[in-house]
């Protein structure tokens, strides 16, 4: 399928800037929210056209109770009928925590001489990994500061130590990075290392903000890192990650912003982002930042549910920044990632026993310190579907996200049928009992929901798995 490109102050083209902040500033503030208007936005999306930039700015600007619960509930329902019940779960590892930057809200930044600095070895790589392996995590998130040390090679070295790791049945088949943006070469070595998705987040997308939050270092200079993922693209790397730090700028502005980082990628390369991701501003180490754009509980609700419907087809992620009670919450409107068991002090996955935070030596202070495990005896409580698939990328199915979205059928031939056989493994090597006879009382639910045809297949798998055979999928 071709995007429709959009007409734009700044046209889209490869490589180049695209963002005007007077434009999106016009669009937010000369939307007008009706009953009307705003139920055939939520219409449109629900019959899977993705929203133009005016179209969300009408959304953001709604805000009586009666229509922000009714984007909610659009979102709630696009979830459940596009989507279904599934959760995909990963964990990030960080592997170094040495940066030369000095963004103001981060723990790791390079004058917080507090952080204890450490890169692990591939030594401890491999502990790191082989912990996270006997939790059942099959989909890492590997995170670097921006330093010299962390060059593509050593990135691309670092990916490799991590498919290698087997422990008992574990094994991890998904790397993604959340690292510096790099170069058009230092992209291909890291893709040829078999990432999955690149991460990068703008921050926040306005310009004179971003200069405010990032006075040295290469990440001083806005319109690289606002063109990171066309150099990722360039490389022959689709398959990337956007995101915004929420509580750096107007949240509104990072919403739209999100949306036309979107456009730009469909108009300029036909594949949008895989994912987007909105983090929100939690304590770090000595963090000294102010409260003017903090954003509360009822607005990132608000914005969540927006951001579902405006790109329809792209993932969405949400950490263990945000406490277990409001992710539980969250996750009705249209999160489609989540991390389990996340730790995120260099070296802590190896350590038995849950410690309290040390914010010296992680990056900020997570919310949601749950295990693996009991967040999957939650999602199933839920009747959700936890699910550790990564078929689509071995199989070369990208655009994934896209797939599910517009190929009639995908979910039933594709992504349930992997996430019940995914889940069978985590049941057979990790899961305790009481969440083993909930999760085949879920998996023996989803089964009937699959295609027909191929309903004896998956039984027979199952049993396949219950005799000891792994990596099956579809
Ligand atoms: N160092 C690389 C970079 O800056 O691009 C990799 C990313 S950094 C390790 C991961 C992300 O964490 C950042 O992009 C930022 O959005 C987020 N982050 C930084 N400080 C944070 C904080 N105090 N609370 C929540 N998220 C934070
Ligand atoms: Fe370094 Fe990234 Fe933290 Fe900035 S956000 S200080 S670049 S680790």
């Amino acid at each position: 399928m071709k995007f429709t490109p959009e007409i734009y102050k700044i046209a889209d083209e490869p490589m180049v800037p695209f963002l005007d902040a007077e434009e999106i500033w016009d669009y937010i503030n000369n939307a007008v929210a009706t009953k009307e208007s705003v139920r055939e936005i939520i219409a449109k999306s629900l019959s899977k056209k993705r929203l133009n930039l005016e179209e969300v700015a009408v959304l953001l600007k709604a805000d009586s109770p009666e229509l922000i619960q009714e984007i909610k509930e659009g979102a709630r329902t696009l979830k459940r009928n596009i989507y279904g019940n599934r959760i995909v779960l990963f964990a990030p590892l960080y592997i170094g925590n040495k940066c030369q930057n000095n963004c103001t809200y981060c723990g790791f930044r390079a004058s917080n001489t507090e952080a204890v600095r450490k890169t692990l070895d591939d030594q401890e790589i491999v502990k790191e990994i082989e912990a996270l392996e006997d939790n059942g995590q099959k989909r890492l998130i590997l995170v670097y500061g921006e330093h010299a040390q962390y060059s593509p090679e050593y990135i691309a070295h670092t990916v490799k130590v991590a498919y290698s790791v087997r422990k008992g049945n574990g094994e991890i088949r998904r790397v993604n990075i959340n690292a510096a943006p790099l170069d058009i070469e230092g992209f291909r070595i890291v893709k040829e290392a078999g990432i999955g998705t690149f991460q990068v987040f703008q921050e926040t997308y306005h310009e004179e903000a971003y200069k405010t939050y990032h006075l040295r270092g290469k990440k001083a200079d806005f319109k690289y890192r606002l063109t990171s993922l066309d150099r990722a693209q360039e490389a022959g790397l689709d398959d990337v990650g956007i995101g915004a730090l929420f509580g750096l700028y107007d949240w509104r502005f990072e919403v739209m912003s999100l949306v036309r980082h979107t456009n730009h990628l469909e108009a300029c390369y036909n594949v949008g982002p895989h994912t987007i991701s909105f983090p929100r501003i939690k304590d770090a180490s000595m963090l000294n930042m102010g409260d003017k754009y903090f954003v509360n509980d009822d607005d990132f609700a608000k914005l969540i549910a927006i951001l579902r419907l405006a790109v329809p087809y792209t993932g969405m992620i949400l950490t263990a920044r945000e406490s277990a009670q409001l992710r539980n919450e969250l996750l009705q409107f249209g999160v489609s990632q989540i991390d389990g068991g996340t730790k995120i002090e260099l070296g802590s996955y190896k350590e038995v026993k849950n410690q309290e935070q040390n914010l010296n030596k992680g990056q900020f202070r997570i919310n949601d310190d749950r295990s693996l495990n009991e967040i999957i005896d939650e999602l199933l409580e839920q009747e959700m579907l936890p699910s550790f698939c990564t078929s689509c990328y071995r199989q070369g199915r990208t655009g994934e996200h896209f797939m599910e979205f517009s190929v009639p059928g995908f979910i039933k031939r594709f992504c349930t049928p992997n996430a019940i056989l995914t889940l069978a493994e985590y049941i057979e090597d990790y899961a305790p009992e009481h969440t083993a006879k909930k999760a085949w009382e879920v998996i023996e639910k989803n089964i009937d929901t699959v295609e027909e045809k191929i309903r004896p297949s998956i039984l027979e798998k199952l049993e396949k798995i219950k005799k000891g055979e792994r990596d099956l999928y579809y």
